[in-house]
C-alpha cells in the first residue's frame, strides 16, 4: 500500500465532502498525518471503510432557537449537536456559546473529542455543540430564556446513556444550571447523569471546574519532569481568562511557577510579579467584567490593548483560549524568547504553522487533546459519582484526575517511542487516541 497516497485520498475526500469548513480539515488533516505511521505497520486499519467512517459524525443536529430579549424582540439563534462517535461510550463533549460557532466548527471540536474521550481510558464517546449566541452582554434572564429554548429541542437528543453534554466557551455553571432545570422540567425526571459541570447541590463534582486547567498544569509538570525540568520557579504565559485559564494559572501559581501575563480578546495584562488569583477570579467570574479591569484594579500588571501575549518572555506558555490563536509567527516569538514547553488548554489554539516551528526549534509541546483531556476526564468522573449516587472528597477526585494525567502523558510517550518518533506527542496523542478507538469500531462491526 502506498501510504501517502491513501491518506491524501482520505484527505481530498473530507475536503470535497465537507466544504467550507477549514477548522475541521484542519483537525482531520493533523490526525491523517499521524496515521501515516499506524498504516505503514498495521495495514488492517485501512480496512472496512474505518477511516472514512471515523470522520463522518454518526449524526449532525442543526436547530433553531427563538427567544426574547429584554426589550421584547424575537432573536433567532442556531443551535448544533454533532454526535460524532459513540463506540467507547456515550457521546461526551462541552456545548459552546460564542457568535463565531458554525457547523465546521462544532465538527472540528466533535472529532477532537473522539480521540481525547479514548486517551482518558474512561467509557465515552464523542461529540460536541453550541450555538452562534453571544452571551457577552446579556442579562442573566436573557441567558436563561436562552437556554431554556435551546434545550427545548435537544433535551430529545440526549440522556445519560445517550449524550452528555458539558460546558465550553460561554458555557459555564450559570448556563449548566438554566439548561438542566430546563430538562427536568421537560422530561419530568431528575436524571443527574444527563449534563456534567453541574452544581455541587445538585449533582455536581468537586474538581469539575478546576479540572482543564489543573490537569493542563499536571501535563506540562510531566513533560517537565521528563527532561529534568522544574515548574517550580518558571515564568508562565497563560492566554485567555476563563475556565481553563483561570484554573490553569492557580495551580502553576500553587506549584511555585510565576504566571507573567494573561489575556482576553481586546488585549493581555502583563505582570512580572504573578497574578492574584482571587481578584481575577472575582473581576471574571463574578463581576464578569475585562481583564483590563483587573490591570486597574491591582499595582504592578499593566494592560496592553490590542497587544500579542506570545511576546511576553516566559519558560512556559499555556494557550488557553480559542482554536488557531498561536501562529507561526508568534511561535517564533515564543521560541525567540525562551520558551521550552507548550502545553494546549484550549482546542487547537496553535496552528499547524506554529507547530512546526515548534518541532524545528525543539520547544516540547503538547497537543489539546491530550494535554485538555483533565476537563472531560473529571466530567466522566461525575457521571459515575451520579451513576452511584455519590459525591468524592476533593483531594480523591484531585488524586483521580492527577492519576489520569499521569497515564495519558505515558501512553503519549510509550506510542511515540514504538513509532520511533520519541518526544512528538502530537503524533503519541493521535496514534493512542485512535487504536483504542479503531479497535473498538472493527470489533463492532460496519455501522
Ligand atoms: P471561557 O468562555 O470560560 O473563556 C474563554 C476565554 O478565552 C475568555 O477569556 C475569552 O476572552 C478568551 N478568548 C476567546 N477568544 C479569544 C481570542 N481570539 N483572543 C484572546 N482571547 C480569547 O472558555 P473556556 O475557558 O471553557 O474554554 C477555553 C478553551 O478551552 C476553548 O478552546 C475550549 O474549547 C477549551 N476547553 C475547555 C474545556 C472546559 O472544561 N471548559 C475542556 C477542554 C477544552 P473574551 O471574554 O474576550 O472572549
Amino acid at each position: 500500500m502506498n501510504v501517502d497516497q491513501t491518506i491524501n485520498q482520505y484527505y481530498e475526500q473530507i475536503l470535497q465532502r465537507n466544504a467550507g469548513e477549514p477548522e475541521f480539515h484542519q483537525a482531520v488533516a493533523e490526525v491523517l498525518e499521524s496515521l501515516k505511521y499506524v498504516l505503514q505497520k498495521d495495514t488492517h486499519y485501512a480496512n472496512d471503510g474505518l477511516i472514512e467512517r471515523m470522520c463522518e459524525p454518526e449524526r449532525q443536529i442543526i436547530f433553531r432557537v427563538p427567544w426574547i430579549d429584554d426589550a421584547g424582540n424575537v432573536q433567532v439563534n442556531r443551535g448544533f449537536r454533532v454526535q460524532f462517535n459513540s463506540v467507547l461510550g456515550p457521546y461526551k463533549g462541552g456545548l459552546r456559546f460564542h457568535p463565531s460557532v458554525n457547523l465546521g466548527i462544532i465538527k472540528f471540536l466533535g472529532f477532537e473529542q473522539i480521540f481525547k474521550n479514548s486517551l482518558t481510558g474512561l467509557p465515552i464517546g464523542g461529540g460536541k455543540g453550541g450555538s452562534d449566541f453571544d452571551p457577552k452582554g446579556k442579562s442573566d434572564r436573557e441567558i436563561m430564556r436562552f437556554c431554556q429554548s435551546f434545550m427545548t429541542e435537544l433535551h430529545r437528543h440526549i440522556g445519560d446513556k445517550v449524550d452528555v453534554p458539558a460546558g465550553d466557551i460561554g458555557v459555564g455553571g450559570r448556563e449548566i444550571g438554566y439548561l438542566f432545570g430546563q430538562y427536568r422540567r421537560m422530561n419530568n425526571r431528575h436524571e443527574s447523569g444527563v449534563l456534567t459541570g453541574k452544581g455541587l447541590q445538585w449533582g455536581g463534582s468537586l474538581v469539575r471546574t478546576e479540572a482543564t486547567g489543573y490537569g493542563t498544569v499536571y501535563f506540562t509538570q510531566e513533560m517537565m519532569t521528563a527532561t529534568d525540568q522544574r515548574l517550580d520557579g518558571a515564568r508562565v504565559i497563560v492566554s485567555g481568562s476563563g475556565n481553563v485559564a483561570i484554573y490553569a494559572m492557580e495551580k502553576a501559581q500553587e506549584l511555585g511557577a510565576t504566571v507573567v501575563a494573561f489575556s482576553d480578546s481586546s488585549g493581555y495584562v502583563f505582570c512580572p510579579d504573578g497574578v492574584d488569583i482571587e481578584l481575577l477570579k472575582d473581576v471574571k467570574e463574578k463581576r464578569r467584567e475585562r481583564v483590563s479591569t483587573y490591570a486597574k484594579e491591582i499595582d504592578g500588571a499593566k494592560f496592553v490593548e490590542g497587544g500579542n501575549i506570545w511576546e511576553v518572555e516566559a519558560d512556559v506558555a499555556l494557550p488557553c483560549a480559542t482554536q488557531n490563536e498561536l501562529d507561526g509567527e508568534s511561535a517564533k516569538l515564543l521560541a525567540d524568547n525562551g520558551v521550552k514547553f507548550v502545553a494546549e488548554g484550549a482546542n487547537m489554539p496553535c496552528t499547524p504553522e506554529a507547530v512546526a516551528v515548534f518541532r524545528k526549534r525543539k520547544v516540547h509541546f503538547a497537543p489539546g487533546k491530550a494535554a485538555n483531556a483533565g476537563g472531560v476526564a473529571t466530567s466522566a468522573l461525575e457521571m459515575q459519582q451520579n451513576a452511584s449516587r455519590d459525591s468524592w472528597s476533593f483531594e480523591y477526585t484531585d488524586k483521580r484526575l492527577k492519576g489520569i494525567m499521569r497515564n495519558i502523558f505515558k501512553s503519549c510517550r510509550n506510542t511515540a517511542e514504538e513509532y520511533d518518533v520519541a518526544g512528538d506527542y502530537v503524533t503519541g496523542a493521535n496514534i493512542a487516541g485512535f487504536r483504542k478507538v479503531a479497535d473498538a469500531m472493527l470489533a463492532q462491526g460496519v455501522i
